[in-house]
């Protein structure tokens, strides 16, 4: 059966409606539509929206398949209500070849969860000293439009001006991770009063701030785009917002863990705390919060970094650095910002699925839900709430920061191009 009548659900948040399915796309969107010949989903006060659209996934994929793949990470997405998910470049190898992001690219399409668009390096191994292949990656089938050293800097400004001339020329855009390195030697967990007491090497804002302002500049300079991955700084947040106003062309996201948690957490020195940027103060929770809302910061980006468990349970300093994430990130944004009154479901599209994709240039993903589209949709069951248990995970890893928290919010279907890949739930 091709056809699917989604009943009564408040799309974008709004007032009920059907939305009629037929194969690939959206027929239909309105009040008392026709079930004949089609599948009845009953969504009567569950929240519909555009599938979900991650711009900075590690699907571990090639070289590190004990923490992810992706096939699993790509369940995952399905199960978190995305649609895409674009896949960071630092495998083993490193996507600094068309030959890798064409891999990873084939695999999505294969296991067909989600639409899986690669990053490639901006720099060859992420050295950080020569330009990788860019335009053999844009031009490869993978398509990649986005470039990303993420894990580490692209600390070099002559090669960041490079890059941002080279993807120019293509409308790409670089994603930098900012974090001065020099700055950042040796640290453990954010730089202030928790760390001073705790006697751990701090981690100041100044070096993800230092870095952001110079590449705003970089991309003011040569007339390009770069986009900033998880801010993590009220610092950040007003570099970005004069950027703005002064017409630079920077985009940037901000990950559901830094939207929640802080430093406070790393006392219990659990290592599932540890996360690169580290959790900051709740004066940068709030900022962040603050910047989503009003649109400086323009998406939220899981930066789900699954690990297996030898590399996250043990002591913190030896403790890899990186949360799960993909299964959580709407529920914690309800939490954070629907359930605070700061954005509501037509924002969480937005910052979600629309400016994601239009970032990533992710065809068909982002689009309204209005006839003709591709019915690329996650339903959601907004009322519910439920502790969290890795167990249920489809990712492989489980390190997550929220086992056993209380969150708000259950994905409960996931349609890529009208294929359900998520019913009641549970996985196709
Ligand atoms: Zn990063």
């Amino acid at each position: 059966m091709s056809k699917i009548l989604i009943r009564g659900a408040k799309v974008l948040g709004g007032a009920p409606q059907d939305v009629l399915i037929d194969g690939e796309v959206v027929e239909a969107v309105g009040t008392g539509l026709s079930a004949e010949g089609a599948e009845v989903v009953e969504a009567a006060g569950k929240v519909l929206l555009p599938g979900l659209v991650d711009l900075h996934t590690h699907l571990r994929e090639p070289g590190r398949e004990d923490s992810e793949t992706v096939l699993t990470g790509t369940r995952a997405a399905a199960s978190g209500g995305y649609t895409a998910v674009f896949a960071m470049a630092n495998t083993f190898p490193v996507a600094d070849t068309a030959g890798v992001v064409e891999q990873v690219w084939r695999l999505g399409r294969e296991h067909g969860y989600c639409d899986v668009q690669p990053i490639g390096a901006v720099t060859v191994g992420l050295e950080g000293k020569k330009l990788a292949e860019l335009g053999a990656m844009h031009e490869s089938a993978a398509g990649v439009t986005v470039f990303s050293d993420d894990g580490k800097c692209v600390d070099d400004a002559v090669i960041m001006r490079r890059a941002l001339e080279y993807v120019k020329a293509f409308g790409g855009v670089v994603a930098q991770h900012a974090q001065e390195p020099r700055l950042t030697e040796g640290a453990q967990m954010n730089e202030g009063v928790v760390s001073a007491e705790l006697g751990l090497g701090g981690w100041p804002a100044v070096a993800e701030e230092s870095i952001i302002a110079r590449d705003v500049l970089l991309a003011d300079h040569v007339g390009s785009r770069v986009h900033i991955c998880h801010l993590s700084t009220a610092g950040s947040v007003e570099i970005v917002r004069w950027a703005k106003s002064r017409g630079i062309q920077v985009t940037a996201e901000v990950t559901p863990h830094h939207l929640l948690l802080t430093d406070e957490l790393v006392r219990t020195y659990d290592p599932v705390y540890k996360v690169n940027p580290p959790l900051r103060t709740e004066r940068d929770v709030l900022a962040l919060r603050e910047a989503l809302a009003d649109g400086t910061i323009d998406i939220v980006a899981t930066d789900h970094a699954p690990h297996p468990h030898e590399d996250k349970d043990c002591e913190w300093a030896a403790a890899a650095m990186g949360m799960v994430g993909l299964e959580t990130a709407l529920s914690v944004v309800q939490e954070t910002m629907v359930d605070t009154g700061l954005l509501d479901w037509a924002g969480v599209a937005d910052r979600m699925s629309v400016q994601p994709a239009r970032i990533g240039q992710a065809t068909g993903h982002g689009r309204p839900v209005s006839a003709g589209e591709p019915a690329n949709l996650t339903l959601v069951d907004t009322a519910y709430r439920g502790r969290v248990d890795p167990e249920g995970f489809a990712s492989r890893s489980r390190n997550t920061p929220y086992q056993g928290r209380e969150l708000p919010g259950r994905v409960t279907h996931t349609w890529l191009r009208g294929k359900a890949t998520l019913v009641d739930g549970k996985l196709t």
